[in-house]
């Protein structure tokens, strides 16, 4: 029987169900796919795009396009409330979709909301879209005499925004930039002390600071307010301090678990809710909490793919392995990068080159979708 297959978020962890919907379609699935923005951008490559080493085309793939091209419905909107009793989803626009299989990919986002005033020259890490917007201006303002860009947060994100924002200004001829870190405490305190050394001692080089004192508090206007009272001004502030699920659970009175995550079983399947999964940084998996890295997300696409097609058409569900520890590579800016995988640490450029390779091989599979 024709089931009605409804996907919310077209992220990393939906790329093989979305490769997979002529298939279905042409079997008389009605398949349905609802996300804010026509395309999906691949984070992994989003500071590399900030600096200007990629292009907005290399790091995004037209999500509406691929869906439309196989017989998909594509709807630019965004889920805001599932009404799990009569399998329905509402609509930022006011539009209900009901389902019989739901799928969830909504990713997360920087929960950092203390701001006031002028926000034109804040921007936060996430969504990705964003660092294209902070590049225009970043570039407009490098005729001035002096630049200062602060970014606020300690993680891995802080601190390829703080590396790729300093060779953007210097490319494009900004006469004098100063970058500053408010990393809270230690930055990059989940690295290995090796991978630290390695930032450290690039970023030294570069003259950009890195301060450790405490906690930022708010934002208001251009101005960083730090909780020990010190403050800061900044020409633009960067926001990237940790990320939190996707607010669509809590709204939906689903159960969740201790970060607001959908909570999903070994079958990445929604406890309470066997007809609704997830994947990606919106789920928390209940056998054990994952960090938020897109590695999960990918790894989750073949089970999602499987176990969503089995409760659509009957069929075995998978359970999902995490796996092991996975390779990260810090993208630094300037074509450095930092690697780490279990006791291996390396910085330089051939780190650097190991990703760009292995990013953009990624995102040739996700191109090659749009061009069958
Ligand atoms: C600057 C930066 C660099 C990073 N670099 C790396 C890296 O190199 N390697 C790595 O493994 N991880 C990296 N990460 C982490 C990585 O971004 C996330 O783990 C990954 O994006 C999670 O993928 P996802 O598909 O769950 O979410 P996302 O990539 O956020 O995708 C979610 C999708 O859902 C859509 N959406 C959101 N809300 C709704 C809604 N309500 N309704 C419908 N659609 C919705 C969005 O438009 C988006 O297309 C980085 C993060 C940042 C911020």
């Amino acid at each position: 029987m024709a089931k009605k297959l409804l996907l919310a978020g077209g992220g990393h962890a939906h790329m093989m169900l979305l490769a997979k919907i002529g298939d279905l379609t042409t079997e008389g699935h009605e398949v349905t796919v609802v996300q804010p923005s026509n395309y999906h951008y691949y984070s992994g490559m989003g500071p590399g795009m900030l600096s200007g080493f990629y292009t907005a085309d290399d790091i995004r793939f037209s999500t509406r396009f691929v869906v439309e091209r196989q017989g998909g419905k594509f709807i630019r909107d965004k889920v805001i409330r599932i009404d799990a009793a009569s399998r329905s989803v509402e609509l930022e626009s006011g539009i209900r979709q009901e389902y019989d299989v739901l799928s969830c990919n909504t990713g997360s986002f920087i929960p950092f909301d203390n701001i006031a005033g002028d926000n034109d020259t804040v921007f936060s890490a996430k969504p990705i879209e964003r660092l294209l917007e902070a590049q225009k201006k970043i570039v407009a303002a490098c005729s001035k005499p002096s630049l200062t860009i602060s970014i606020v947060g300690g993680g891995a994100a802080a601190a390829e925004i703080a590396g790729n924002v300093y060779h953007l200004a210097t490319e494009n001829g900004c006469p004098d930039i100063k970058v500053n870190i408010f990393a809270g405490s230690k930055l990059m305190k989940n690295a290995s002390p090796v991978i630290q050394r390695i930032v450290r001692n690039y970023f030294e080089k570069l003259h950009i600071q890195i301060d450790e004192s405490g906690h930022v508090e708010r934002v208001e206007n251009s101005t960083i307010i730090m909780e020990n009272g010190q403050s800061h001004t900044a020409d633009f502030i960067f926001l990237a301090t940790g990320v939190k699920p996707s607010p669509l659970f809590t709204a939906s009175n689903l159960s969740t678990g201790p970060d607001g995550g959908l909570l999903v079983n070994e079958y990445l399947q929604c406890r309470d809710h066997p007809e609704i999964f997830g994947g990606g940084d919106c789920i928390y998996y209940q056998p054990r909490p994952l960090e938020k890295v897109g590695v999960y997300a990918v790894r989750e696409n073949p089970v999602l793919l499987n176990n969503v097609i089995a409760s659509l058409k009957g069929g075995m569900l998978q359970p999902f392995d995490p796996g092991g520890n996975f390779l990260a590579i810090f993208n630094l800016g300037g074509e450095y990068g930092a690697l780490q995988k279990g006791f291996l640490s390396w910085g330089g450029k051939l780190s650097f080159t190991v990703k760009d390779y292995i990013d953009r091989k990624f995102m040739k599979k996700f191109h090659g979708m749009e061009k069958e």
